[in-house]
């Protein structure tokens, strides 16, 4: 045995330096040496490079053994350490050999050196193996404690001889309980036992197996884990242990099953998103066709949803939406879909239809489910949806097409206004074009100075002197003519433009008001028309004020006209705008009173001036018996309430004696006048005095 071997010497006699050296290249080796007698010394030599081994004198001038092992272990470096001397008593030698001296050999005697370094050498090589394997085992069982991964070490039998913490936390078995188990004890029973059979069959051929697996908590729950599972062999190739190590799934199953769920519900309402909607109505579509039945989808949109959101905030909105969609779940039939698109926008499939008597019938029971107010920010709200609906198969057998033929409908219903339903027929893609070609128009309309205001005189019964006037919007279109505001006001709504052409409106009336009296009439007090978007708006009353301001117009001179429908929308708001406006000293007037439905109570509670009894009331004066005693008693309610009567659409001399009769206060109509121009009523003044 022998090799290269690094010395290093602590010695301060060079000659017995050489003798040792020279006592080991006999041994056979090949030397790098280096001779040191004081501390500074021999500890640069350790930080300098490796050393095999150390022999060291015991007396030095300057130096000393132990001085030199208490050095070295200063530096915990373990490299054998041999004492070599001249006679130092026994007492020291077993002295220095429990200090950590590995051997101590006289120098008289050196030929017992190359065996005792053989020796050492070894031994230090032992140390060094068990060192590391003690290393390699702390490391092992750090990792397998510190594992966010169950781990379970079973013998060759499959009994559970280990577990490390996260399986204790993630099967809730305690170390003892699950020690001397097999792994059995976690299964679910989920699994056929055919599936155990091809795990096993994987371990045994490969040594290895790997999936997802359902097992049981101590709990009871099952939950779903990956899995993986080793075998482990001894140095005979045998089987020795099998180690199964897990990650809990749970989390990011639940995570996943989330975002399936936000992909396919809307979040605020939970019910199906446009794309379940689709998925599910494919399904009741190859129904239909295998049946010979028909589905409808209709698309409902809540009219003057968008002001609800405006005025009584987003939050109340959402809540007024979770309600509409509980109330449409509970009035359809199960097989049918409800879905909710985004915003106000929700579609139902009608699903195994017979008959169109069928969808009429339920059709009529969603409507029926908005008869009741909502509750919402502490208030009644009355919502009405307007609904559009196409047939599948007659109408189109393509899903896109039925939802676009859907929304025209809607469209056509929203024309109509109030709570109402069209179906589709193909004319209505013309009647879309129109109406799309109408916005675009009605968008340049203001820039263009297109709008004009039209007046109709307003006359006291009794005296006959002219009280008042109505302004009525018209629209000069280009290349069409004049528009009535039949046609466009609820595009002006529904585009939200009404707010800018409003605006306008009370400009002009108010500017107008000053044509006449500069003219020499009277102060004449003019009526203005506010359609719900508006009067929902927030900026309405900033807005009135602000421009009466900048006209130097007295709001006593200002009537505001809301319909009775507008104002029974939501009865709380209604009070408070209304309160606002005449605070303010506008008059206030109800609107086509008697189209409506009103409560009585909150008509007390409103300030109004003025109530206008609607035409269809005054037409068929005096000769309907129904019409006179409706209008009768509007009249005797109104003077209870000390609101003024003014009787509209008044066209013949027959209807004025009617009113006049029956104690009516002022008429409107065409009998004194259609609605004119600026200057036309400005004649039309100077003729009637
Ligand atoms: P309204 O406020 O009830 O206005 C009265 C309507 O009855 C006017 O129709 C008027 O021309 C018509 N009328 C007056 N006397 C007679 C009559 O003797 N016989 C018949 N058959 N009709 C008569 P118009 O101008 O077509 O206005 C229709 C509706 O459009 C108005 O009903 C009002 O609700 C709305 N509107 C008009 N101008 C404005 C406006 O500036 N803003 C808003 N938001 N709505 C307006
Ligand atoms: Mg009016
Ligand atoms: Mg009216």
């Amino acid at each position: 045995m022998s090799g290269s071997l690094r010395v290093l010497l602590v010695e301060d006699s060079e000659d017995d330096a050489a003798l040792t050296l020279r006592q080991l290249k006999k041994g056979g080796y090949e030397l790098s040496s280096q001779r040191v007698d004081t501390p500074g010394d021999m500890r640069a030599a350790l930080e300098a490079r490796d050393w095999d081994i150390i022999l060291c004198d015991y007396n030095m001038p300057e130096f000393s053994g132990s001085a030199a092992l208490s050095l070295l272990h200063a530096v915990e470096r373990d490299i054998p350490f041999i004492v070599i001397s001249g006679a130092i008593g026994e007492e020291t030698a077993v002295e220095m050999m429990r200090s950590g001296a590995h051997d101590y050999i006289m120098k008289d005697n050196l030929a017992r050196l190359v065996a005792a370094i053989e020796r050492e050498l070894r031994e230090a090589k032992v140390r060094r193996a068990r060192c590391r394997a003690e290393a390699d085992l702390r490391l092992a069982a750090r990792v397998f404690e510190s594992s966010v991964e169950g781990v379970m070490i079973t013998d060759s039998k499959a009994k559970i001889l280990r577990v490390n913490q996260a399986f204790i936390d993630i099967t809730g078995y305690s170390e003892e309980e699950a020690v001397g188990q097999r792994p059995a004890i976690l299964q679910s029973g989920r699994h056929s036992k055919d599936f155990y059979k091809f795990m096993w069959a994987s371990i045994t051929e490969r040594g290895f197996w790997q999936g997802e697996v359902w097992n049981r908590r101590k709990s009871g729950e099952v939950f779903p884990e990956w899995l993986t599972i080793s075998a482990v062999c001894n140095a005979a190739g045998e089987v020795s242990n099998y180690i199964g190590g897990f990650t809990d799934l749970s989390r990011q199953k639940e995570a996943e099953n989330r975002i399936q769920h936000l992909m396919y519900y809307d979040a605020l309402t939970d019910l199906p998103n446009k794309a379940l909607f689709h998925d599910r109505f494919r399904q009741s579509m190859l129904r239909a066709r295998r049946d010979a039945r028909q589905v409808a989808v209709l698309h409902l949109d809540l009219d003057r949803f968008t002001n609800i959101n405006d005025t009584l905030g987003h939050r109340t909105g959402d809540q007024m939406l979770q309600q509409v969609a509980r109330r449409l779940v509970s009035c359809v039939r199960p097989r049918d879909i409800v879905a909710r698109f985004g915003g106000d926008e929700f579609h139902v499939a009608l699903t195994d239809l017979r008959c169109g008597s069928e969808v009429d019938m339920q059709v009529q029971n969603l409507i029926a489910a908005f008869s009741e107010p909502f509750r919402a920010a502490e208030r009644e709200i009355f919502i009405v949806p307007s609904v559009g609906g196409v047939m599948f198969p007659d109408d189109s057998g393509d899903f896109d097409e039925l939802v676009k033929f859907a929304d025209i409908a809607l469209h056509a219903a929203k024309r109509q206004g109030g709570t109402s339903y069209e179906f589709y027929n193909a004319s209505m893609n013309d009647d879309a074009v129109d109406w799309l070609s109408t916005e675009s128009a009605l968008r340049r309309a203001l820039q263009r100075e297109e709008f004009r205001l039209h007046y109709q005189p307003q006359v006291a019964l009794d005296t006959g002197k002219v009280i008042g006037v109505e302004a009525l919007l018209r629209w000069q279109r280009a290349d069409v003519g004049m528009v009535m505001p039949e046609q466009f006001i609820s595009i002006l709504e529904e585009t939200r433009l009404i707010v800018p052409v409003g605006e306008w409106v009370l400009r002009q009336a108010c500017a107008d008001q000053q044509t006449w009296a500069a003219a020499g009439f009277e102060p004449l007090p003019v009526s203005v028309n506010l359609s719900a978007r508006q009067f929902r708006d927030k900026g309405l009353v900033d807005m009135i004020s602000s421009t009466l301001e900048k006209g130097g117009t007295n709001p006593r001179l200002i009537e505001l006209e809301i319909t009775e429908s507008c104002a029974m929308e939501d009865p709380e708001f209604t009070m408070q705008t209304l309160r606002r406006c005449h605070e303010m000293g506008f008059r206030i007037a109800i609107d086509d009173f008697g189209t409506g439905y009103s409560s009585l109570s909150y008509l007390k509670r409103f300030p109004l001036d003025v109530l206008k009894i609607d035409r269809s009331f005054v037409a068929d004066l005096p000769g309907d018996d129904d019409d006179a005693a409706i209008v009768d008693t509007i009249i005797a309610m109104a003077h209870r309430l000390k609101l003024n009567v003014i009787a509209e659409g008044v066209e013949a001399e027959a209807q004025v004696s009617f009113l006049r009769e029956h104690g009516c206060d002022n008429m409107q109509g065409y009998h004194l006048g259609r609605p004119m121009s600026c200057e036309d009523f400005l004649v039309w003044l100077s003729k009637y005095h």
